[in-house]
């Protein structure tokens, strides 16, 4: 960083925003650059620092809506459902076997 250019507090240009700022608008950081960052000077101390980032580049928050916690809890259960036997086996059925192990083990022995 040092690169970008620093602004007074409260004085950042249009079009830019804090992290904070990004969150309470539903938005985060759209890649990962600082643009500019601000400066509040206090006393007797180093200057409060905070990074602005792009509005133009911030992108949308996609939170994990219960919806969407279900559809991958589906999908994690259908990987261990073996296509063989039809047994949830608490496991993602591996896909070298393409069944669980059982009933590749019991085909093994029936070879
Ligand atoms: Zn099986």
């Amino acid at each position: 960083m040092g690169s970008v250019p620093v602004y007074p507090w409260r004085l950042a240009p249009d079009g830019l925003a804090t992290y904070r700022q990004l969150r309470a608008k539903g938005l985060r950081p759209g890649g990962s650059s600082v643009v500019a960052q601000l400066e509040r000077p206090r006393r007797r101390r180093e200057p409060l620092v905070a990074y602005l980032y792009s509005l133009d580049a911030a992108k949308p928050v996609r939170p994990m809506t219960p919806a969407k916690w279900a559809a991958l809890a589906k999908a994690n259960a259908a990987r261990r459902i073996c296509p063989t036997c039809g047994h949830d086996r608490g496991y993602v059925i591996p896909t070298s076997l393409g069944q669980c192990v059982r009933c590749a083990d019991s085909r093994a022995l029936a070879a």
